[in-house]
């Protein structure tokens, strides 16, 4: 079992007269039952990754929760939902999945068997331990751009240099600090060690916490350096940046960052709209966006934009619109870039009083949907050909 396994798929009769398809992949071992349509996905570990049982879609994150995901329809709009699934009902579905794979393992070929016996001895206990092990290397992985939900997550530093947005609660659980190039080092060691041959599944790093590209040039390019050497197999790079701290580094910065594989930086945007940004204690100028970005851009680093669509509300729609289309314009956007239209749906406190300070009624979901689809209408026609402008609910986030 060393290297990448090619993807192969055998197709083995069941007890309901319907096939059973084991298919091996570079980067996972999937089992699907024709009978049922049942289907589960393991890692190269044979981690339980996510699973559609009974029409049914499941994921589990790393440090062992399960969630089920589904859509629901209303006033001619589709919402995706959350569950959180119980331990005991997720073994349960699990544990039929070992079912069906004890009943074929005979008929399986000798170069699965190590596969095979990997997922066997993942039953629920020796999840939670993974999970566990997962919770002993990593703080909660907060949150995460939607094109980077399957990265190799290192966390070079823990919180946020700011933590007072007022929509924003992903840190408030820990204090702000960088860590030193030998703790990182020995972090990259354990995520190794934790995800082994799972890392297949993983296609680029990402630099977390937040706006991890705070830290100072000078400690940042050996970080850099020390990713590239340890973690070989992986070409391509990607952070968080804050307008407030990286208007500070230059093109050229950014250009030997690049060097060092570092592919795409994400920019809280939020809004172009200062009065929003005020009411949402986001600390930087508009103005300041575009000089960012543009250095980002000369760097030959891709930029990933974010706006927050139905901040503000209603009150404030036409005008979040109107200025955040016009900063778009502003921005030497190109192909390989993307603008994120993130939903708020705004459950933090803080931003609820910013909001009843100005006599502002919180949008309501539809209305939240409503506001977002019609920023990715107006962005979109403003954005070259080859950007995307992908809406998301940050509530989908797992890792
Ligand atoms: S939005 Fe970004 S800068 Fe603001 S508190 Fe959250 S992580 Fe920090």
């Amino acid at each position: 079992m060393t290297g990448r396994p090619k993807a192969k798929t055998w197709r083995i009769p069941s007890e309901s007269h319907r096939e059973v398809l084991v298919t091996l992949k570079s980067n996972c071992f999937n089992l699907f039952d024709f009978g049922s349509g049942n289907l589960w996905t393991f890692d190269l570990e044979g981690r339980l990754m996510g699973m559609y049982v009974d029409q049914v879609n499941y994921r589990r994150t790393l440090d062992n929760r399960f969630f089920a995901k589904s859509r629901k329809s209303g006033n001619g709009q589709t919402f995706r939902t959350v569950e959180h699934v119980s331990l005991k009902s997720a073994g349960g579905l699990i544990d039929r999945a070992r079912s069906l794979l004890l009943f074929v393992q005979p008929r399986l070929p000798g170069e699965l068997n190590g596969y095979v016996q990997k997922i066997l001895r993942m039953d629920m206990p020796s999840l939670e331990k993974s999970g566990e092990a997962f919770s002993g290397i990593y703080l909660p992985v907060s949150v995460l751009p939607p094109d980077q939900y399957m990265s190799l997550v290192l966390q070079i530093t823990e919180g946020c240099n700011y933590d007072q947005c007022v929509f924003c609660t992903f840190y408030s659980d820990r204090r702000f600090r960088i860590k030193p190039l030998d703790e990182i080092e020995e972090h990259i060691g354990q995520v190794k060690r934790f995800f082994g041959a799972g890392l297949m599944l993983r296609k680029t790093v990402f630099l977390a916490d937040a706006n991890a590209l705070v830290i100072p040039q000078s400690r940042l390019l050996p970080i850099l350096g020390s990713v590239n050497d340890l973690l070989p197999q992986f070409k391509s790079i990607y952070s968080f940046i804050d307008v407030f701290t990286g208007i500070k580094k230059s093109a050229r910065d950014f250009s030997d960052l690049k060097e060092l594989r570092l592919k795409r930086l994400y920019l809280g945007v939020e809004s172009g709209n200062s009065e929003l940004l005020d009411l949402l204690k986001k600390p930087q100028l508009v103005s300041d966006v575009i000089v960012l970005a543009e250095r980002i851009k000369a760097g030959g680093v891709n930029l990933g934009l974010i706006f927050l669509a139905g901040a503000g509300g209603l009150a404030f729609h036409s005008k979040h619109l109107a200025d955040s289309v016009r900063l778009i314009e502003s921005i030497p956007l190109s192909s390989h870039d993307l603008v994120y239209i993130s939903e708020l749906y705004g459950n933090s406190r803080e931003y609820h009083l910013a909001l009843e300070e100005r006599g502002v009624p919180l949008p309501s979901r539809q209305e939240t949907r409503r506001m977002a689809i019609e920023f990715k209408t107006a962005v979109t026609k403003v954005v070259p050909k080859g950007v995307a402008v992908p809406v998301y609910d940050i509530r989908q986030f797992f890792y």
